[in-house]
């Protein structure tokens, strides 16, 4: 997990951590787990509560994920039904108790000796992807400035540093800003989410964009109600395209 430190620091860091922290996993807390695995261990990693990549069948366009033995491209029935302004959505996994309680710590709780598990598996996933197309922006979805403010950094730029080393596509925090307070989107329906957010993004000073093909980038992936306002506004600003990666998508 060398992604940002250096590699020769890494070590070193590590044995701080370790020093610091004792190597014991943070889920179960009963395996052995050190500072260069998160502090996750390998049976919370492969159990059934932990990580599973997306894998088809899924859909082409939003990568809501299926059952079954689909073996031809389709898209899911929401997705026929609204109007999408990215090409596609990708996630590395599928969210699982493991996942969201990792990225509910990291996010909430700063348990930021997670963030290498979880930018490792956005990047196993999404770099191989990207580099096969041309792809000239990574952009973070934002927070909202008093969001950020308390939580002191936004999620999805965080990952987006990650990416962008991983894949040498650079990072623009300044194209999107979020233009009002959104409630928590989660105790909302799903019209009700779409139409709080459809309003919320804005280009910072009103800026112009020239045809450049973006990566947004976020942390979970539940409606897409959030990327879809976001890639709105990208393409209306002059984005030739605009494609969504998360590490994790929901179930629904
Ligand atoms: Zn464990
Ligand atoms: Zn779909």
């Amino acid at each position: 997990m060398t992604f940002v430190i250096p590699k020769r620091l890494r070590p070193w860091l590590d044995q701080g951590l370790n020093f610091f922290y004792p190597a014991l996993c943070q889920i179960c807390r009963k395996n052995r787990a050190g500072a260069d695995e998160s502090f996750i261990c390998a049976s919370c990693v492969s159990g059934k509560d932990g990580v599973h990549f997306l894998v088809p069948p899924y859909c082409d366009r939003c990568c809501f994920p299926f059952e079954g033995d689909i073996s031809n491209k389709f898209e899911c029935s929401n997705c026929r039904e609204v109007e999408l302004h990215f090409r596609y959505a990708r996630s590395a996994v599928v969210t699982s108790p493991l996942l969201l309680d990792v990225i509910h710590r990291w996010k909430y709780n700063r348990a930021l000796w997670f963030e290498p598990f979880l930018a490792e598996l956005l990047i196993r996933e999404a770099a191989p992807a990207l580099r096969e197309e041309k792809w000239d922006l990574i952009v973070p979805v934002p927070l909202h400035s008093k969001k950020e403010r308390e939580r002191e950094f936004n999620q999805a730029e965080r990952l987006a540093r990650h990416l962008s080393h991983a894949t040498t596509i650079s990072v623009n925090k300044d194209l999107l800003t979020r233009a009002e307070f959104t409630l928590t989107q989660t105790q909302l329906t799903r019209e009700q989410r779409a139409e709080n957010v459809r309003r919320a993004f804005t280009m910072k000073g009103g800026k112009k964009l020239n045809g450049e093909k973006i990566i947004l980038l976020d942390d979970v992936l539940t409606t897409g109600a959030t990327t879809n306002a976001c890639a709105k506004v990208l393409r209306e600003a002059g984005a030739s395209e605009v494609c969504v990666w998360t590490v994790a998508r929901a179930r629904g």
